[in-house]
């Protein structure tokens, strides 16, 4: 007969000569050394930190990573530490730099850096009351701050989240079975005979514009709607979704028997930073009766902006807001949000489990709204961030990179070197070509820049050629460290130029002058 140990037989105990494996009552003095010793370390390294990146290939890194035995352990802290220092820190992507100025990455807030220790140290999870109490309370308590910034109303609700993408695929959960309820409710009545949900899934359609995040496309594709399902609806010549396109869209769709369940408005394009029309096109989604989601993912710092919260009138009455405090709130990764106008809505993802929250437990239950179970306390970084530093310095944080963005734009277009490649944004975002120069010039003068380490921007491509793009997230980057990047730029584009025997530069395209562009992407954007 099987005895307990031989199904499973006991460890060798713990000498006390072992240094003290977890975080508890005896190990507080190893907590406070090595976490002295890390913030140590960590503020020294930002003291010397003088360039962005240092651009290694993958090739120039992975052999010493995975020459790394993970089976054999070193023999303390402090070399695990510098083990990291040359497999890792020497070669980060530093956001904090000046002269970062690549994807939506923030320099993160003080404070929230610090609440980041606390969060891990407690080890707190935000699923179950008694996995969390007063945890559970500030988060909570967060949502209604942020949807009252909305304007969402009384009933609104919501949950924070690891990011836009997790944001988008739960509004759009809620929307997909909102839509399917109301399909099945109608055909109930109508035809007297059941449906099944899947038969529905088909026929739905989710409604963006071009320049919309491809989280919404994934989340179709996840949501078993198949990516046919996202309808693109034009844009203006400022990337802004078309509200009478949406509205033909929508018709063209309830004609061909398809059910529209979702619009998905931008609030900040990912390349562009513009906000879709979004009073006209809730007029349109009530008109419809079609559920609203905006994703504010980049622009939710509008909501805290001393100058620009204009631009998000018509967000206070969506059905679903995502807001990623991790890019426009200055928060370390991850920190998101999902926010609903109407409680009852996050029904769709509520599972009653009965060890961890039966359907009659008394208490406020986080797990009943989310996607996720174990769940990171992300919510005490904006926590503390906002009892320190206070929302409208983070406001102001935002409006500097905006203002910056523009003087960026308007030394870019004076600069024969160069051309802008869309109008000035409406966020932080610039986007410009090398004159004359094709895809293959800026890709390499791109290459060229980051592994100089002079400084890092992004590309993508806008009317089907590759545009150079900044994402200005950093309020303490001036025109002062942008113009050196740019100079650089144009540099390592005339060298590559040379080495592909390019010797007459074509001459530039058309370049949109500014004054062509103080158009309608300038509207709600204070002077
Ligand atoms: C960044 C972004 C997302 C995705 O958010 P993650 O936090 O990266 O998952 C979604 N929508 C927009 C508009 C974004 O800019």
């Amino acid at each position: 007969m099987l005895t307990q140990a031989d199904l499973r037989p006991a460890p060798a105990p713990l000498t006390s000569a072992d240094p003290p494996a977890l975080l508890g009552r005896d190990s507080a003095a190893a907590y406070r050394g090595l976490i002295a010793d890390v913030a140590g370390r960590l503020a020294e390294r930002f003291a010397t930190v003088d360039k962005p990146w240092t651009g290694p290939a993958p090739t120039a890194i992975a052999p010493a990573v995975a020459a790394v035995d993970l089976d054999r352990p070193l023999t303390s802290f402090e070399d695990a530490f510098d083990e990291i220092g040359e497999l890792y820190l020497k070669d980060a992507v530093w956001f904090h730099h000046p002269r970062y100025l690549a994807h939506l990455n923030c320099p993160v807030a003080l404070p929230a850096v610090a609440a980041e220790t606390v969060l891990a140290a407690v080890n707190t999870s935000v699923d179950t009351w008694d996995q969390s109490a007063g945890a559970t309370l500030i988060e909570q308590h967060l949502i209604e701050w942020t949807a009252a910034r909305v304007g969402l109303g009384p009933d609104a609700d919501g949950v924070f989240t690891s990011g836009g993408t997790q944001s988008n695929l739960h509004a759009l959960l809620l929307a997909r079975d909102e839509a399917v309820e109301q399909v099945l409710l109608k055909h109930r009545v109508e035809a007297g005979t059941p449906l099944r949900g899947v038969e529905v899934l088909p026929r739905l359609r989710f409604f963006a514009s071009p320049h919309s995040h491809f989280s919404v496309v994934k989340a179709a594709r996840l949501l078993g709607l198949g990516e046919d399902a996202v309808i693109t609806v034009p844009a203006d010549d400022w990337f802004r979704m078309n509200p009478a396109a949406l509205d033909a869209a929508i018709e063209t769709s309830r004609e061909q028997g398809l059910v529209p369940a979702a619009v998905v408005a931008t609030a900040g394009t990912t390349d562009f930073g513009s906000v879709d029309p979004l009073g006209p096109i809730a007029e349109i989604t009530a008109a419809h009766r079609v559920w609203f989601h905006v994703d504010a993912a980049y622009g939710c710092g509008l909501l805290v902006s001393p100058r620009h919260r204009g631009l998000l009138d018509g967000v206070e009455q969506a059905d679903s807001v995502t807001v990623d405090y991790h890019k426009s709130f200055f928060q370390p990764v991850s920190s998101s949000a999902l926010l609903v106008r109407d409680r009852s809505s996050l029904r769709h993802v509520t599972h009653h489990a009965d060890y961890l929250n039966p359907a009659e437990a008394a208490f406020p239950n986080q797990v009943d709204k989310s996607l996720q179970t174990t769940r990171r306390f992300d919510a005490l970084k904006l926590w503390m961030t906002l009892r320190t530093l206070g929302p409208d310095a983070l406001g102001a944080m935002f409006d500097r990179v905006c203002a910056l963005a523009d003087q960026t734009w308007d030394w870019i277009a004076a600069d024969s070197r160069f051309e802008v490649a869309a109008p000035p944004s409406q966020l932080s975002t610039v986007l410009f070509r090398l004159a004359g120069a094709d895809d293959a010039t800026h890709r390499l003068a791109r290459e060229a820049l980051a592994a100089s380490g002079e400084g890092m921007v992004a590309a993508t491509r806008v009317e089907g050629r590759i545009a150079l793009k900044l994402t200005l997230l950093n309020p303490d980057t001036g025109l002062a460290d942008i113009v050196p990047v740019l100079e650089a730029l144009a540099r390592h584009g005339k060298t590559a130029q040379e080495a592909a025997g390019m010797t007459t530069v074509p001459a530039p395209s058309a370049a949109p002058r500014r004054r062509d562009h103080r158009g309608p992407a300038r509207e709600g954007r204070a002077a």
